[in-house]
């Protein structure tokens, strides 16, 4: 709080109020009850009474102003999907195809920027977002930091090879995290495979397929001759059908931050997914333990935009200091905001940092002992 009433603050430490105002009075504050005192003041009278006062974080403070959206605010948003499963059983074969399915890079001039995260977009106009990184570690590690960025996984599993321990893994990870599993049965132009196998493997771990009665959606695929991505490709838009994915468009761009790279001539620069409002050009930003301002912008063609709608990956240039994968990525409306909280939020990590090494060294101490 940056203010408190005297009575307010006699309540919470369990004083009468003319005891408080005695004391203020006798260290020279003459006040009434229900006058309101600064931070400052309030913790040096608590201290008289032996209270320490706990300052309610200054990034609260501003960052509470976040008013979520209204439903009528909110629009329908494309899914953002990871793919995950055992190595070697195709993941980046499998991206890899379905990047060659976009239309617009065909219009963008063909190569695709290796920015962390791309998107597709069929003929028809519908548009995913894939992240570029598979594996759950990746999954996880954004997990742990609070982020979670991903709406559907797509399983992978080979069909030679079955389910393996990362592919168990990944199952879990995704049921943790309760994002719907879309299954690939991958590498069936192999003479061994045996996507019936696969089926009952995965039943038994509770991934029933639709044909036997269960809700999981399965597809058989050959990602290296490029068989069964656009029929796979459409099970993900039901799926994220189902999930009436939606966001509010028009409102200060809120995402995270999926990759980040230190760039000999541009600086810091990141990927961000745009998770809410639209990102543009000159916005001012917070992210993890940095912040800045958006000095440009390009999607995954490389291709510099204006604007980012929900969804949508974008790497971004102009941050102070390189921010880390799975940090937030927050607009503000001034500099000197987003500089308070970036340092707000150093000066914690450093606390943090500091509890933590004199932890150990405690314990350095006893194992002495
Ligand atoms: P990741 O470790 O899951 O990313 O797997 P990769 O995409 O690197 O693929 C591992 C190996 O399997 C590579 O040699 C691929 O060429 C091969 N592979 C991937 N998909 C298929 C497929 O559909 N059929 C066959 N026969 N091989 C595949
Ligand atoms: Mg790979």
């Amino acid at each position: 709080f940056e203010t408190i009433q005297v009575s307010e603050l006699a309540k919470m430490m369990g004083v009468k109020v003319s005891e408080l105002i005695k004391k203020a009075l006798q260290m020279g504050m003459p006040v009434t009850a229900n006058q309101s005192i600064d931070a400052d003041i309030a913790a040096i009278l608590a201290d008289e009474f032996g209270y320490q006062i706990e300052r309610a974080p200054i990034e609260e403070e501003i960052l509470l102003q976040y008013i979520p959206p209204s439903p009528e605010e909110l629009k329908p948003r494309p899914p953002v999907i990871t793919v995950m499963g055992h190595v070697d059983h195709g993941k980046t074969t499998l991206l890899d195809a379905i990047r060659k399915t976009d239309v617009a890079s065909k219009e963008a001039g063909g190569i695709t920027q290796h920015i962390g995260a791309y998107t597709v977009k069929l003929e028809d106009g519908r548009t995913l977002t894939f992240i570029d990184t598979p594996g759950h570690e990746a999954f996880t590690s954004m997990r742990a930091r609070g982020a979670q960025v991903t709406d559907i996984v797509i399983l992978v599993v080979a069909a030679d090879d079955g389910v393996m321990e990362q592919t168990k893994e990944a199952i879990e990870h995704a049921k943790a995290a309760k994002v719907p599993i879309v299954v690939a049965i991958n590498k069936i132009d192999k003479p061994e495979a045996n996507p019936e196998r696969v089926k009952s493997q995965l039943a038994e771990l509770g991934l029933i397929p639709e044909e036997w009665g269960g809700d999981t959606l399965m597809a058989n695929i050959s990602a290296r001759n490029k068989i069964g991505i656009n029929e796979l490709l459409e099970l993900v838009l039901l799926q994220a059908e189902m999930l009436e994915l939606k966001a509010a468009y028009d409102r200060p761009a809120r995402g995270r931050i999926i990759e980040s790279k230190l760039d000999k001539g541009r600086g810091p620069v990141a990927t961000v997914l745009v998770q809410e409002g639209t990102l543009k050009e000159g916005d001012i930003f917070v992210a993890g333990l940095t912040y800045g301002r958006v000095r440009a912008m390009f999607d995954s063609y490389g291709k510099r935009v204006k604007e980012v709608t929900p969804s949508m990956p974008v790497e971004v240039l102009g941050f102070e200091e390189l921010p880390q994968a799975g940090d937030d990525f927050i607009v503000l409306d001034s500099e000197e905001k987003a500089k308070k909280i970036a340092e707000y939020r150093q000066r914690k990590a450093r606390e943090a940092e500091t509890a933590k090494e004199a932890k150990i060294s405690l314990e350095k101490l006893f194992e002495k002992l």
